[in-house]
């Protein structure tokens, strides 16, 4: 899979996919993931990306031309034509359905925003579909963008350790994962549940799923609804 990442902030991004298991991943050829400056495609001269809102207001607009020609660029480079996210706070909110479905496809590309968005007739162009990671305003879309990176990086299969380790995580089949415990069996007076050490797998399961339904009904009531 290929990702593609357009922003002000390219090396904000960078930063954060090329550590840990994406980091590795990338390394590995699991997966490729780029970003792009937008303002390498700014078309006057003082490679301005922003300008006032018509009508009036505060803050400031991205520019549709900078957007849509990194968009093309990224058509060209990649030689197709790749799904293209607004990370924005009036898209749907992501969920782990939504990430499961974007892991399928081929090449994705994620815009990131900032100031106070960008100009509508861009998006009505180019863009494919908005996403949002919750009801709150953040500066940019370069934190969204990289946590909707993250989320679909490890859908992919050799991502993970064991691929089958994400299928008991939470919210993959709809409820929280169960409570897990590590080395020692006591600590600070408190045991790990005997459960846990009989080495009975049945057993192990079967109070998984119990705890795994139990914790979804006391923190997330409206998970087992659906
Ligand atoms: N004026 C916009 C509004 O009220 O809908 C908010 C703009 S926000 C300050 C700047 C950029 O941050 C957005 O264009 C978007 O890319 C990103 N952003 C902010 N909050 C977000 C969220 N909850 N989910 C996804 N992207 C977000």
């Amino acid at each position: 899979m290929r990702i593609d990442i357009l922003t002000l902030f390219p090396e904000m991004c960078e930063r954060v996919y090329s550590e840990s298991i994406i980091g590795r991943s990338i390394a590995k050829g699991l997966l490729e993931i780029k970003s792009h400056n937008i303002r390498d495609f700014a078309a006057n001269k003082h490679h301005n990306v922003d300008d006032t809102p018509y009508g009036g207001g505060m803050g400031m607009l991205m520019m549709a031309q900078p957007i849509y020609d990194c968009y093309m660029h990224v058509c060209e480079e990649t030689g197709a034509k790749p799904y293209l996210i607004y990370m924005s706070p009036q898209g749907k909110v992501l969920t782990q359905e939504k990430v499961k479905e974007l892991a399928k496809m081929d090449n994705i590309a994620i815009l990131c925003g900032h100031y106070e968005g960008v100009d509508e007739r861009v998006i009505e162009a180019i863009v494919d579909e908005e996403i949002s990671i919750g009801d709150y305003v953040l500066t940019g879309g370069e934190l969204p963008a990289l946590v909707l990176s993250d989320s679909v990086a490890r859908m992919l299969p050799g991502v993970l350790a064991n691929d089958e380790a994400m299928e008991k995580e939470s919210h993959y089949s709809g409820l929280l994962e169960y409570p897990q415990y590590t080395k020692p069996a006591v600590w600070n007076d408190m045991p790990v549940p005997d459960v846990l050490l009989s080495g009975h797998h049945a057993n192990i399961e079967k109070w998984r799923n119990e705890q795994s339904v139990k914790r979804t009904k006391e923190r997330r009531p409206d998970l087992l609804k659906k």
